[in-house]
C-alpha cells in the first residue's frame, strides 16, 4: 500500500481489523484484531475449562469423553416448544431426545384416546428409552411440558451407536430403572395421593429440571396430564397458594417456599430422592 494514501492512514488510525487479499486468496488479521481474537479466545478457553464441557444432559455428561466425543458428530442441538408432541402412542421413535433444560411428560394411554401422566423426564434422562430394550414403538404419548433444549439423534443412528458403546448402555439402563421408579410412584399416587400433594410433585418435578422457580402451567394443562377435572386442579392450586407455598397468574407458576412445597409433595417426587 502506498505510504501516506487513505488505506495506510485507515490502517494506522485503527481502523482496519483485516484485509483482504484477493488475488492471493489471503486474509491478512492486523495486530490490534488479532490481539482482539486471542483475548477472546483465552476468555472462551477459561470459561470451558472452569464448567467442563458443555453437556448438560446428565446421561450423556456421564459418559468418558472419548465416547461422547464418538456420539457428538450424530447430535443435533433442537429447541422443543411448550404442548409440543414428540411421539403419538403406538408411533416408532424417529429421534431420541437427550433433554437439557426443557421438561416432557410422559403419558399412558389406556385405549388411544385417554392418558394419565407416568413420568417426567428432564435434563436426567432421554426420550425414546423403549429402544433401548429393542422396541421401536412405546405405549406412551409424550408431550413438551416446559419449552427448552433438547439433543437429539435419529432412532437408526441411535441403535447402532448403543450397539458398539456399553458405557452408553449402562447410563440408559440405569436411568431406565429411575424413570420405572418413578413410574410406579406416580401410579401409586394416582390412588392415594391428594390433589395438591400431586399438584406440589409436578411443580417440583419440572422446576427441578428446568432448573428454575417459575414454571409455565395453565391448570387446563395440570388437569389434561392427570386426567381429572380442572376445578380439582383449581382447588389444590388455591390451596397451595393460601399456605404461601406458590403464587400464580395465568399459568406462570413461582415456588416461594421451596421446603414447604417439598413436604406437601407426594411420594413420587420424594421417591426420587
Ligand atoms: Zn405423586
Amino acid at each position: 500500500l502506498p505510504s501516506g494514501g487513505i488505506e495506510r492512514q485507515a490502517i494506522e488510525a485503527g481502523e482496519v481489523d483485516a484485509i483482504v487479499d484477493y488475488a492471493g486468496s489471503n486474509i491478512i488479521v492486523l495486530a490490534t484484531a488479532r490481539r482482539a481474537l486471542r483475548r477472546i479466545a483465552a476468555v472462551t478457553n477459561a470459561q470451558r475449562d472452569n464448567d467442563g464441557p458443555r453437556v448438560a444432559n446428565a446421561v450423556l455428561a456421564a459418559l468418558p469423553r472419548e465416547v461422547y466425543e464418538q456420539l457428538a458428530p450424530g447430535l443435533e442441538p433442537v429447541r422443543l416448544e411448550f404442548g409440543q408432541v414428540l411421539h403419538e402412542q403406538g408411533a416408532a421413535f424417529r429421534y431420541v431426545y437427550f433433554p437439557i433444560d426443557c421438561v416432557v411428560c410422559l403419558l399412558a394411554a389406556a385405549d388411544g384416546k385417554r392418558t394419565a401422566a407416568t413420568g417426567v423426564v428432564g435434563y436426567e434422562g432421554m426420550i425414546g428409552m423403549s429402544l433401548v430394550f429393542g422396541v421401536e414403538a412405546a405405549p406412551v404419548h409424550v408431550k413438551v411440558l416446559a419449552a427448552g433444549a433438547a439433543m437429539r439423534m435419529p432412532a437408526e443412528r441411535f441403535r447402532m451407536e448403543l450397539s458398539r458403546c456399553p458405557p452408553l448402555q449402562r447410563a440408559l439402563y440405569h436411568y431406565a430403572y429411575l424413570e420405572l421408579a418413578q413410574a410406579i410412584h406416580m401410579i401409586a399416587c394416582m390412588s392415594y395421593a391428594r390433589m395438591e400433594q400431586r399438584v406440589a410433585s409436578m411443580i417440583l418435578n419440572i422446576a427441578d429440571r428446568s432448573k428454575s422457580r417459575d414454571v409455565f402451567l395453565t391448570h387446563d394443562c395440570l388437569a389434561a396430564t392427570f386426567r381429572v377435572r380442572r376445578v380439582s386442579i383449581t382447588l389444590a392450586a388455591a390451596t397451595l397458594r393460601a399456605r404461601k407455598l406458590i403464587s400464580y397468574n395465568r399459568g406462570a407458576i413461582r415456588i416461594l417456599n421451596r421446603q414447604g412445597l417439598e413436604a406437601a409433595a407426594c411420594s413420587c417426587y420424594k421417591g426420587q430422592g
